[in-house]
């Protein structure tokens, strides 16, 4: 079943919520377009102007690590100051009420956690881009700091306790996942009752493998979505439409 009319939409999803027990929410930067960050695939997406360089490259070409440093700095400067949405703060409300076990998010932006979510229920797939790890020994720095150092030297920020490359805390095109984060993703989505796949386009993969779990899992699936997404047939309900004015009711 299809939906286009918001207010259809909104009907159809209050009552799958009710009827449901453990919510998972699959998010995709659709969620975040109208904070302000544009999702991949649209027009003049800055994420194609400053395109992440792979991970590779970055190990390998020290010059390719300082362009990867410069690309990074340049998009944090378009998204400075982002806040939360509507759809982020009906996700905060449902979790809040006990309905929504955990989030899985492809998203980067650390915008659940700025919407008042609880870290613990926010399962990162591709990391968080609002600070950077020891690629060797894991340790964590903090962005301002990195930048203050790049922008006087013009260096690739190595570690300060091992030497080795410091990194934005996201995944690149190249880069293992994290096994935890998957592992943790895949027993949310076992355990669930209703998933919620929300403004992805469903391409990217391994993500997109956990929509099609849930549904292989007899789980139900609702994509909400503003465009056809390759899953679609798999879902009980696609609910077309803006995603804030869908998720507005609960975001209250
Ligand atoms: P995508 O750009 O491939 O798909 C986003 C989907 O959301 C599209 O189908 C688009 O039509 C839809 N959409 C956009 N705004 C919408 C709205 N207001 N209402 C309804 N639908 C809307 O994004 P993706 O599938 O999440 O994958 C892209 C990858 O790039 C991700 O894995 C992520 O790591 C990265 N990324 C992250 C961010 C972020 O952190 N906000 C932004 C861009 C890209």
């Amino acid at each position: 079943m299809i939906l286009s009319r918001v207010d259809e939409a909104r009907d159809a999803l209050r009552s799958v919520i009710e009827q449901s027990r453990r919510i998972v929410a699959f998010t995709g930067a659709g969620i975040s377009t109208e904070c302000g960050v544009p999702d991949f695939r649209s027009e003049n997406s800055p994420w194609v102007r400053y395109k992440p360089i792979e991970f590779d490259l970055f190990l390998s070409d020290i010059l390719m690590r300082e362009e990867a440093w410069r690309r990074k700095f340049a998009l944090d400067d378009i998204y400075a100051g982002v806040q939360p949405g509507r759809g982020h703060y009906a996700l905060a409300n449902l979790a809040s009420s006990g309905k929504i076990e955990a989030i899985i998010t492809q998203n980067i932006d650390n915008l659940h956690q700025l919407s008042g979510l609880s870290e613990d229920r926010i399962i990162e797939l591709h990391g968080n881009g609002t600070y950077a790890t020891c690629l060797s020994c894991g340790v964590r720095y903090e962005l301002a700091a990195i930048r203050r150092e790049f922008e006087a030297t013009g260096a690739a920020p190595v570690c300060e306790v091992c030497d080795g490359p410091v990194k934005a805390a996201t995944i690149s095109f190249g880069q293992a996942m994290s096994a935890h984060a998957m592992e943790r993703a895949r027993l949310a989505t076992m355990q669930c009752d209703l998933f919620l796949a929300i403004g992805s386009s469903l391409v990217v993969y391994p993500a997109a493998s956990f929509p099609m779990l849930a549904s292989q899992n007899n789980k139900r699936l609702v994509i909400i979505n503003g465009e056809a997404t390759p899953l679609d047939s798999e879902a009980d309900i696609v609910l077309r439409g803006d995603i804030g004015d869908i998720l507005e009711p609960f975001a209250t």
